[in-house]
């Protein structure tokens, strides 16, 4: 990695008295309550920001974006204030939230740690707005780019404001990240398995585009397969599903076809009348999905059959995305023996995003995975071979 380091900052002493600002991603899945369902990427940004405190900040503050807000039109679920709360548990000091802080003017007290409100509030952060990054980069002396999960995205926040910033650097766990991710990237062991699931369909199908030349087997799950289903012209309801995609999905498949690879279908599936918790699961054959129904998890025929491929993949495993919705116990049993089959797999296992992270700790594999990301796209992006935009941006400052 080309960018200069945070840890090499605190080592020249270069930190002490600086007021420092963290991009870090602290988008973590809230319960219906509100309250924090999985902190593992609060628990992963605490390294940076623990760093800069015995590194002798004059304050620290942190910023995320929390789900997918309207920018300027705050609602009560954007709040970072249960985020910020469990920072401060885990710290073991208070953290302030502070609100509107793009314009400055707040206090920050010597060895404070404040969170600065959902950056994805700002007008001008998803376009990358330069009026705005060149505001932000006004805030503190050293930048630190710790966003992992955001790392493939050019926002005001995770590249425009390190533009500008007059010291910008890698944080360590985006150090961390790039440099277990590179190692699978530069030589991939073989056979290399992909799943590819989730909600997230049209993000995550133009990254199978690149991704069918680099994996032998892609396994496709959640609406994603539904979308694959489409394009095989299995019927799926009112599953979700990106139709206009149906083509890409189909591009996908054949470059597979050509390279001797495959994207299994399943034989099988798991429908509900409804998306809800207590809606009546039923195993239907893949031909059978009736209109006013909607798949919710893979099957348990299908379920088997790969997990079988993954228990005897000496090569990688590479997983992001649920292939059910695992929240709800009826259409959870899909991602539960996928994520078994990957604990057992004697190859090197890689996962990564914020809701498959979850269903490692729901199901409590974490302790048997060889690396896990708090990244989802970002770390697809990696495999994808592309360079990501906060690594080209800390790159182009190290030399300036
Ligand atoms: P990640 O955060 O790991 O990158 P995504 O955000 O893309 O994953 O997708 C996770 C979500 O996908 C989960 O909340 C899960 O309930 C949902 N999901 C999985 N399968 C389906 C399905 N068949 N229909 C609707 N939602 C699904
Ligand atoms: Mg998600």
């Amino acid at each position: 990695m080309q960018a200069i380091k945070f840890a090499d900052l605190l080592a020249q002493g270069a930190v002490r008295g600086k007021r420092v600002f963290i991009r870090a991603d602290l988008n973590v899945p809230l319960t219906p309550e509100g309250t924090v369902a999985d902190d593992t990427r609060i628990r992963a940004s605490v390294p940076a920001i623990r760093l800069a405190l015995e590194g002798g900040a004059a304050g620290v503050m942190v910023t995320s974006h929390l789900g997918r807000p309207k920018e300027g039109q705050p609602q009560p679920q954007d709040t970072l204030a249960p985020v910020a709360a469990r920072l401060g548990e885990l710290l073991g000091q208070p953290v302030r939230l502070v609100p509107n802080w793009v314009e400055g003017g707040f206090t920050l007290a010597p060895g404070e740690v404040v969170v600065l409100e959902n950056c994805r509030l700002n007008v001008g952060e998803k376009k990358n707005d330069p009026t705005l990054a060149q505001k932000m980069a006004k805030l503190a002396d050293v930048f630190v780019h710790d966003a992992f999960g955001t790392a493939h995205r050019a926002e005001a926040s995770t590249y425009g404001v390190f533009e500008y910033a007059p010291v910008a650097c890698a944080g360590p766990l985006l150090v961390q990240e790039v440099e277990a991710i590179e190692k699978v990237v530069a030589h991939p062991p073989r056979p290399l398995i992909a799943i590819v699931a989730g909600s997230k369909v049209s993000t995550k199908l133009t990254i199978l585009k690149n991704l069918a030349e680099k994996v032998d087997t892609l396994i496709v799950g959640g609406g994603i397969l539904n979308t694959f289903l489409l394009a095989a012209g299995k019927p799926i309801g009112k599953s979700l599903a990106e139709p206009d995609l149906v083509e890409e999905a189909k591009a996908v498949r054949a470059t597979l076809a050509a390279r001797g690879g495959d994207v299994p279908l399943p034989e099988d599936v798991v429908v509900a009348p409804e998306f809800k918790p207590d809606a009546p699961a039923t195993i239907k054959s893949i031909d059978e999905v009736s209109a006013d129904e909607m798949i919710l998890d893979v099957g348990p025929a299908f379920a088997e059959r790969i997990a079988g491929l993954i228990e005897r993949c000496q090569g990688a495993v590479v997983w992001n995305g649920p292939v059910g919705v695992f929240e709800f116990d009826a259409f959870a049993k899909g991602t539960e023996r996928l994520a078994r089959a990957i604990a057992t797999c004697p190859g090197f296992t890689l996962a990564g995003g914020g809701d498959t992270i979850a269903a490692i700790e729901k199901f409590g594999i974490a302790d048997q995975l060889d690396y896990i990301s708090t990244g989802g796209g970002a770390f697809l992006e990696m495999l994808e071979g592309k360079v990501l935009p906060a690594i080209e941006i800390l790159a182009r400052r190290a030399q300036s």
